[in-house]
Parts: C-alpha cells; sequence; structure tokens
C-alpha cells in the first residue's frame, strides 16, 4: 500500500503535509496548488497560441486500429481509434481575433473523414495549448509529476505517454530501494531526476520541433525550422516520427 487516494478540499492541507512530515514522499500532480505555485514552479515556458479542439465521432463499423494524423493548414487533425465504432478527434489550430466557428471544425472532419461513415459528431472541447518543461522535479521529498514535469503539444498523442514512461522508471527505482531495504526517502526523487530528466527535455524538445516543422506550411515558423523545411528526406522522416511516436 504504498500509494493513497483522496480528493484534497481544505486548502490548509497543503501546509499540514509540509509541516507535519506525515508521509515519506508526496508526489504532486496539481499544478494549481500552494506547493506547486511556491516550491515547483521554476518552468521553461512557450504559449503555442493555439487550441485543441476535441470531440468524439461515431461511424459505422470499421477496422479501425491505426491513429492518423493529418497535417492541415488549419493546423494538425488526429483521428484516434477509440473502438470499431468510435474515434477521437484533436484539431489544434493557432489562435486568431476571428473566433473559430466550431462548424469550421464538422467540415474539416467530413474533408479528412477517410475511410469513415460518420454517424454524429459529439460536443467539442476547447483547450489552450502550451509547452512546459520544469527545471526541478524535486523539493525535498515532495515531487511533481505527469503533465507538471512535461506539458507538450498534443498532436503526437505523446503526453500521458511520458508519464507512464516516468512511473514505470520511478516505480523501478523504488522497488530497488525495498528490495536493498533502503528507506524510501527524497533519494527516490534525486535518482528519478537524474534518470529522466535529460530525456524528458530531448523528447519535448523533438516533439515541439516537429510542431514547429509542419507549421512552415502556414508561413509562420521560425527561421531555423524553415531552412530545414525544403529537404524532402528530412520531411518524410519527421512525418514517420509525427504519427508514431518515438520508442525507445
Ligand atoms: C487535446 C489533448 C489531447 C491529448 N491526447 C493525448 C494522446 O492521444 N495520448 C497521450 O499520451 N497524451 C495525450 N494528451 C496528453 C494527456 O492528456 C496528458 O499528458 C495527461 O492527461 C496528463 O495527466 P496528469 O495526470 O499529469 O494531469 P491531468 O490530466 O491534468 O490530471 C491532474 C488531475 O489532478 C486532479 N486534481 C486537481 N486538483 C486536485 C485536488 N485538489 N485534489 C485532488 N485531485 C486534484 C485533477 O482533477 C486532474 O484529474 C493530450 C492532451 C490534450 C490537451
Amino acid at each position: 500500500n504504498l500509494f493513497k487516494k483522496k480528493k484534497i478540499i481544505n486548502p490548509n492541507f497543503y501546509k499540514k503535509i509540509l509541516n507535519e512530515k506525515k508521509f515519506d514522499l508526496i508526489i504532486n500532480c496539481d499544478n494549481k496548488n500552494v506547493i506547486s505555485k511556491d516550491y515547483l514552479n521554476k518552468k521553461i515556458f512557450k504559449d503555442y497560441n493555439s487550441s485543441a479542439y476535441t470531440t468524439l465521432i461515431k461511424h459505422k463499423k470499421t477496422n479501425n486500429n491505426k491513429a492518423i494524423q493529418i497535417f492541415t493548414k488549419n493546423g494538425p487533425i488526429a483521428f484516434l481509434p477509440i473502438s470499431d465504432i468510435e474515434t477521437s478527434i484533436v484539431f489544434s489550430k493557432l489562435d486568431s481575433k476571428n473566433k473559430f466557428d466550431l462548424k469550421e471544425l464538422d467540415t474539416i472532419i467530413y474533408n479528412y473523414k477517410l475511410k469513415f461513415k460518420i454517424k454524429s459528431i459529439s460536443q467539442i472541447n476547447k483547450f489552450p495549448l502550451h509547452f512546459s518543461l520544469a527545471r526541478k522535479y524535486h523539493k525535498k521529498n515532495i515531487m511533481a509529476f505527469g503533465d507538471m514535469l512535461h506539458r507538450i503539444h498534443p498532436h503526437a498523442g505523446q503526453g500521458f505517454n511520458m508519464t507512464v514512461r516516468d512511473i514505470k522508471i520511478l516505480n523501478s527505482i523504488i522497488n530497488e530501494h525495498l528490495s536493498l531495504g533502503l528507506q524510501i526517502d527524497s533519494q527516490i526523487f534525486e535518482k528519478f531526476e537524474t534518470r529522466v530528466k535529460h530525456f524528458n527535455f530531448l523528447f519535448s524538445s523533438w516533439i515541439d520541433f516537429i510542431y514547429e516543422f509542419f507549421k512552415i506550411n502556414n508561413n509562420l515558423s521560425n527561421k531555423i525550422v524553415k531552412s530545414f523545411g525544403s529537404n524532402k528526406h528530412l520531411k518524410k522522416y519527421l512525418t514517420k516520427y509525427a504519427d508514431q511516436g518515438i520508442y525507445f
């Protein structure tokens, strides 16, 4: 029973756990609480000035086992299979002064509907998009985790995958300590940070680079990325990684 789940309502809870030293290790996934603001707030931050629009389409039964991503002029749209009859849609678009008419997304979905015979499109939700990377993962026995460590653009569908990799590594370090009879203390977080931080930095930067690369069509990307844009082989290579992610 290493982990306990609890819904935190009382704002004094955070001060209390800091003062009482009741827990060996604390993992903090909420970026709005006082611990995050006071101790785990150093970040590399980039605003994409974009929003993700997500919805679910119901369609006729089809062999639906492949995620598909299309870099449209308006931004990337991903078709992520949920079942043979349902597909999740993530469309990201640069924010502009002109309000985006949600009906336009329906049109985009129908334009790129691929093999789906669409029955219905559910309510569209909107999320602001930014990139952030934690400079420091932990303070004593409190560690940030999940998107608090690395929030990336959703075009490659890799955000939670990164967290799953982190969980695997953190779990192995905890097990190492348990099997050697070592204490469960902040050393675990130090080891975790040393083991994954450089990798998370490279991976997140790579996902960001791919996003910038494919913005070329909109003439909005920065100069360095633009200079790569004319290289067909690089484009093919990046398309592969944008679609499938990177596996180590
Ligand atoms: C549009 C979009 C599409 C994405 N698609 C993919 C994808 O296809 N594949 C992929 O791997 N990743 C994807 N991601 C990324 C993925 O959603 C995130 O990486 C993941 O949700 C991060 O999980 P988290 O637990 O760190 O943060 P969150 O999902 O933000 O969870 C934090 C949790 O803490 C809870 N919480 C907050 N305050 C309190 C409190 N006081 N007490 C108790 N609980 C509290 C919140 O309710 C919330 O549930 C996508 C992201 C976006 C925006």
